[in-house]
């Protein structure tokens, strides 16, 4: 196979792209320039991708990955992938290591190149974070709480209500002795909280005296059983970015509201402290800054990772990598290829605005890469039998095809043509409706890059189906052009009966049916497309047989599919990633 069938092998391309650098800034591109103008960071620029590993990632983290990575590309800046491990009940390494596979693929290059800041776990700084509490405790500025989660939320007041804690004015050394307790695993799970003393009667909630840590007797994935308190995520985050020397946190929106908070805690820790480290508590910490924008909504797409989960514990997907789900993993075993959703990520732009993206435009920028990357290939989902009449049986003639008309270098294949072949179903009636340019009983078609054909009659069964179409051929079009110039309506594929090879092909359509699944009845599962999968019984052209997973072609006439992990050497299983053009519009009457 050329190379040219594997679009996904090819390594991503190092700098942006070249949409990135025709557009306008946008508005985190315009915070960074005017922080390196003000010599802010030092004109540093980091950025890190911080998932949580309770599952695989989705096109929605895709977007993150992209904007992250493609920051510091821009301003010549570190990337870090970063594990937000702080909640060892959700977390496997079995997601772990599909994060970093889609990452790696996706093109953030977070443990080599020019731009690779690391690969860090937030339980790594559990003891730094710990430090920091005690810290905090000895300045007065947090407690330890004896009320269970149930009586924390019943006490949180109400805008005009203050919150209430009855251990608020626990002393320091108190509350020291009762975090070390925490720590050393003599409170059972629930008991007690080490929670900030920031202000019970804020208008913004998440500062009524946060939870910083919970004790929790679970084991961990990355830390085993050395802990048994574990950080919440307001008061983790900050600090691991800080001591990544993050300079721009960049989050989705519904962060905005912890901000302040974001802030309290690492001014918190530097109260007190130093820019040189004289005095007692010492240096200052670096403080970055969180920045907020809209999430990455596709329509027709469900994509939060407790949902995803349901959906493949329901068995209502084969599992994170079934290729109708949203997930990186599926995505790529569907055929999207890696600079694809790069350039659908950059395209849909960076806002502060929430909107839904049109799965269209995902799939068009599937489309246009394709359309240059992918070679052509004939293959027939629903065979109908066509019997050349004038053609000598047991005579073959050898057609050089042309692998890829974008791509001149990908070269010709070899395609057998002989007396019975086989064309889709749907490309023959009996009795056409005006404007069926297809073949019919009297008209004449090209057989693809072949030759002019003309129906001359049908064969049927019992019940009345055709079983087989009767043509005769015109030799003198061999090649797909008549020498007297006459010219056909129609252009249809086909391959050969004797040289077809069977494989299964898997026609996958958009898993839901609705824009906004679950917009309609509160679930989104009562919107499942029930026809997102559809097995065939392919008939392909012989070249296609070598194709090993991973390997991605046009079919002609019929959209782009890839060859499936499931394939066997010579028996390939083929995965349907999108049609040629957008069914879906022309159902709407749009097209
Ligand atoms: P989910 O709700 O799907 O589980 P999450 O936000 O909990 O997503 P994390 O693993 O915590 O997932 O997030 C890792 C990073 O990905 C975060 O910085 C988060 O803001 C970002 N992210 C998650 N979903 C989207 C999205 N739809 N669009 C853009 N960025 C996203
Ligand atoms: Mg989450």
């Amino acid at each position: 196979m050329p190379d040219a069938s594997r679009p996904n092998a090819v390594p991503a391309p190092g700098g942006p792209d070249k949409a990135a650098e025709t557009r306008s800034l946008n508005f985190i591109e315009q915070i960074i320039e005017a922080d390196r103008a003000a010599g802010k960071h030092g004109g540093r620029v980091h950025t890190r991708f911080p998932p949580e590993p309770n599952g695989y990632l989705h096109i929605g983290h895709a977007k993150s990955i992209c904007l992250n990575f493609g920051l510091a590309e821009r301003y010549g800046g570190k990337f870090n992938l970063r594990f937000d491990d702080t909640n060892p009940e959700k977390e496997e390494q079995e997601y772990v290591d599909s994060i970093i596979r889609d990452v790696t693929w996706l093109g953030g290059r977070f443990d080599s190149g020019p731009h690779a800041g690391g690969l860090y776990y937030a339980s790594d700084y559990f003891e730094q974070m710990y430090a920091f509490a005690e810290e905090l405790i000895r300045k007065g500025k947090a407690y330890v709480c004896a009320l269970t989660a149930d009586e924390v939320s019943k006490r949180r007041g109400t805008p005009q209500i203050p919150a209430t804690s009855p251990f608020r004015d626990r002393p320091a050394d108190e509350s020291l002795r009762l975090f070390r307790e925490m720590r050393e695993g003599k409170h059972p799970d629930g008991s007690l909280t080490l929670r900030a003393r920031i202000d019970l009667a804020s208008p913004n909630f998440n500062l009524r005296d946060p939870v910083m840590y919970r004790v929790l007797h679970e084991p961990h994935q990355h830390t085993g059983d050395k802990w048994c308190i574990y950080p919440m995520y307001d008061w983790a985050h900050g600090l691991e970015d800080s001591l990544e020397g993050i300079t721009h946190s960049i989050c989705t929106l519904e962060f905005e509201d912890h901000r302040p908070l974001y802030d309290w805690f690492i001014r918190a820790i530097n109260e007190g402290r130093t820019d040189d480290g004289s005095g007692p508590w010492g240096r200052k910490i670096h403080h970055p800054q969180q920045i907020e924008f809209a999430k990455f909504r596709p329509t027709y797409t469900v994509l939060s990772k407790r949902n995803l989960l349901k959906m493949v514990q329901q068995g209502v997907v084969k599992g994170w990598d079934d290729p109708r789900m949203p997930t990186i993993s599926g995505l790529r075993r569907r055929g999207y290829t890696a600079e694809a959703l790069r350039r659908a990520c950059t395209e849909v732009g960076t806002t502060k605005v929430e909107s839904f993206i049109d799965l269209t435009r995902i799939e068009n920028a599937v489309r246009d890469h394709l359309n240059k990357a992918a070679p052509r290939g004939m293959a027939v989902l629903r065979p109908l039998k066509v019997v050349l009449e004038n053609w000598p049986e047991g005579q073959t003639d050898e057609l050089d095809f042309v692998v890829n008309p974008e791509d001149p270098a990908a070269g010709t294949r070899k395609v057998p043509f002989s007396r019975v072949l086989y064309i889709e179903r749907d490309d023959f009636m009996e009795n056409p409706p005006k404007k069926f340019f297809r073949l019919a009983p009297g008209v004449e078609v090209r057989l693809r890059w072949a030759y002019f054909v003309t129906c001359t009659g049908v064969v049927k069964d019992a019940a009345g189906n055709v079983t087989e179409v009767r043509c005769t051929v015109d030799p003198a079009t061999r090649g797909g052009d008549a020498p007297d110039g006459r010219k056909v309506k129609g252009t249809i594929h086909w391959v050969s009966a004797a040289h077809a090879v069977e494989v299964e092909a898997r026609l996958y359509d958009r898993l839901f049916n609705a824009e906004q699944p679950g917009k309609r009845t509160g679930n989104y599962l009562d919107d499942l497309n029930p026809t997102s999968l559809e097995t065939v019984r392919a008939l392909i052209e012989p070249a296609l047989a070598a194709a090993k997973p991973g390997d991605t072609f046009q079919f002609e006439r019929l959209g782009y599919f890839r060859a499936d992990e499931d394939s066997q050497p010579g028996r390939p299983v083929f995965n349907r990633t999108v049609t040629l053009r957008d069914t879906w519009a022309k159902a709407a009457g749009a097209d």
